[in-house]
């Protein structure tokens, strides 16, 4: 029997009694018996005597399992989750990505695709399961699994349906997992950066929402598309609340360091000629008009994620607009996250920068804070 044969009679026969693990990778590793493993996601298995292609080819040096440094794991294979997968494996800054869905077919369907890319990108083990066994000692853990936002439904309208699934999610990630940083993507994503760190007892630095980091990302690339510069010379922050409450931090929007304010005052003000304003209002319609069209967003928010990723895994101590807990600044006394600019490296968020507000921008951010609060404080755990 060719030692393809097998595999594939081994993967049958563990269908058929409805093992939940599998290994795509496993033929990569040492010669060794064709089994599906039932409590690793690898198959170290005893050495086979029968006489393989494999046996003949390679001489094995070695049986220890391999030491993950810069395992990542994302809960949630859905268009998010997939599109944060891609981005995250193109970039090539991971040994070990690990994907856990309650929807097994689809998510067996989504990593043996992904998995025959393996030709064209480097691609790290990536392994998958509804069991989060797989998740164990990841470095950091992205959660997109929920409910998805409807057409029209607001992001806070979500809440309660997502808040249920958090409960086990995040028990079961700490158990496996329980040095990792959390990312929140699922929305609404403040509320449920809050519930995952109250539900994981993390320390906040290492509980983080995806927050603002898009919606900035939509601004910055909508400026540039005004000016006709690349977005990433176009600096600019939108903070507060992810979506419609968000706040446009106009002051400190500038190009090569001339502040765009200099050049016209009423920037961003209704009074403003120009009318810059509808950049920001541009950047909260994009949403509902991109899932009014295709249904769903997922491009950017994965490729923003694997941003934030690239600055954890690799400690770059970059500052990116992300949801953290931001009782004490601006005059706000509850537990809520909301974006700021944060410093991120291994261990998270290492330090919060104190950008300086308007009085209106500080109002606005208290409100959202007064909203989120009044939503949180009738969650129970
Ligand atoms: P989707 O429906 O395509 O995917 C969600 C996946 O989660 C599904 O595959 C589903 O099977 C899975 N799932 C549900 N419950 C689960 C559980 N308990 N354990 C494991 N997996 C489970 O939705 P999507 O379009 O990928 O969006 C995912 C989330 O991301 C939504 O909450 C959406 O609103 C949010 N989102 C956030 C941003 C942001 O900027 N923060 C941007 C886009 C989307």
């Amino acid at each position: 029997m060719s030692w393809a044969a097998g595999i594939l009679r081994a993967i049958q026969t563990a269908s058929a009694v409805g093992v939940s693990f599998w290994a795509p990778g496993m033929a990569l590793w040492p010669c060794q018996a064709v089994r599906i493993p039932l409590s690793s996601p690898w198959p170290f298995t005893p050495v086979s005597n029968m006489a393989t292609v494999k046996c003949e080819l390679m001489k094995n040096f070695t049986s220890e399992e391999p030491v993950c440094h810069s395992k990542v794991s994302i809960i949630g294979a859905g268009s998010v989750g997939m599109a944060c997968a891609v981005s995250i494996v193109l970039k090539g800054l991971i040994d070990e990505l690990a994907l856990v869905d309650v929807s097994e077919d689809k998510l067996k369907g989504e990593v043996m695709d992904l998995q025959h890319g393996s030709l064209f990108a480097k691609m790290p083990n990536i392994v998958c399961s509804k069991d989060y066994r797989v998740t164990a000692n990841s470095s950091l853990v992205i959660i997109t699994a929920g409910a998805r936002q409807e057409k029209g439904e607001s992001r806070l309208n979500l809440v309660q349906r997502n808040v249920a699934i958090f409960k086990l999610m995040i028990a079961t990630i700490v158990q496996y997992s329980p040095h990792c940083k959390l990312i929140v993507v699922s929305n609404p994503v403040d509320i449920l950066t809050y519930v995952s760190w109250k539900l994981s007892a993390f320390p906040k630095n290492r509980v983080m929402g995806s927050g603002c980091n898009l919606d900035t990302a939509r601004f910055r690339f909508l400026i540039g598309q005004k000016l006709g510069i690349h977005s990433e010379s176009c600096h600019g922050w939108v903070l507060g609340e992810h979506g419609d409450s968000s706040v446009p931090i106009w002051s400190g929007v500038n190009i090569a360091g001339v502040p765009l304010k200099d050049l016209n005052t009423a920037i961003g003000t209704d009074t403003d000629p120009e009318q810059w304003e509808n950049v920001h209002k541009e950047v909260i319609a994009s949403a509902y008009e991109i899932i009014k069209r295709k249904g769903y967003t997922s491009w950017a928010i994965g490729l923003s994620v694997a941003d934030l990723t690239e600055s954890i895994l690799k400690n770059l101590r970059r500052t990116h607009p992300v949801s953290t807990i931001i009782k004490g600044l601006y005059g706000i006394d509850k537990e809520v996250f909301l974006s700021v600019p944060c410093i991120l490296g291994e261990n998270g968020i290492t330090d919060l920068i104190k950008i300086k507000l308007t009085p209106e921008e500080e109002a606005q951010l208290k409100k959202s804070a007064e909203t989120l609060w009044g939503i949180q404080k009738e969650l129970k755990f």
